[in-house]
């Protein structure tokens, strides 16, 4: 088992309705060493992969994309989100439908902090159903620019979105996936994925 699926086990609550809360680690307080943890994580797997920008939306999913920023030293970008799309004169605009809330949000990136010049690696906390991310590589493919990968804190993997998007040709990494979780018994299963160790250089860094 890795850092964060037990982390998971440790410190989640699993909800009715198919949500899992990790609201004291990742979703309200955020604890920075499974955030640096998380970091280093996405750049061993991504690593040879050139990137000039990372991506990700408002508001979870800034903390890891802020670290990972600092690893990489290259500008971290966050999608903001709206109900309203005023002016689109000045913006690149998606749309994704809220799996949490329940409600359509415009998603948007103001244009000079996207470019056709961009290989950009996409962060999130939590993949579900893609809505999110299909969003934002959209916006990045109005700027003209190239999703060099897609890296996802926890996927749930009984949801549609990881198959679609790796069926799409994406690169997507996630630390855990869930295959599946019981909110009345709070268990959770965990897909298999290949050990993998820190290197002793990241761990004295962290
Ligand atoms: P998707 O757009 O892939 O359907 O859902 C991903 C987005 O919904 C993420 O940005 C995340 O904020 C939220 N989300 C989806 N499922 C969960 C969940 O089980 N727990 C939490 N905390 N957020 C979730």
């Amino acid at each position: 088992m890795n850092f964060l699926e037990e982390k998971i086990l440790l410190d989640g609550v699993i909800k009715e309705g198919n949500i899992l809360k990790v609201d004291s680690f990742l979703n309200h307080q955020i604890d920075i060493d499974i955030m640096r943890q998380i970091a280093y994580e996405f750049q061993r797997r991504f690593r040879g992969i050139k990137i000039s920008k990372i991506l990700t939306i408002e508001a979870s999913g800034i903390a890891i994309a802020t670290l990972l920023g600092n690893l990489y030293d290259v500008p971290v970008v966050f999608a903001k989100k709206s109900e309203t799309a005023n002016s689109t004169d000045d913006k690149y605009v998606s749309h994704a439908y809220s799996f949490t809330h329940k409600k359509m949000n415009n998603v948007f990136i103001s244009k000079p902090y996207m470019h056709a010049t961009d290989k950009v690696l996409i962060v999130d906390d939590f993949l579900a159903d893609g809505q999110a991310m299909h969003a934002l590589i959209d916006l990045v493919h109005q700027a003209g620019g190239e999703v060099a990968g897609v890296g996802i804190a926890v996927e749930k993997g009984q949801q549609q979105g990881g198959r679609i998007l790796r069926g799409e040709g994406y690169r997507v990494e996630s630390i855990a996936i869930i295959d599946s979780m019981d909110w009345q018994t709070q268990t959770i299963r965990f897909r298999q994925q290949p050990e993998r160790k820190l290197e002793n250089a990241q761990l004295k860094a962290l």
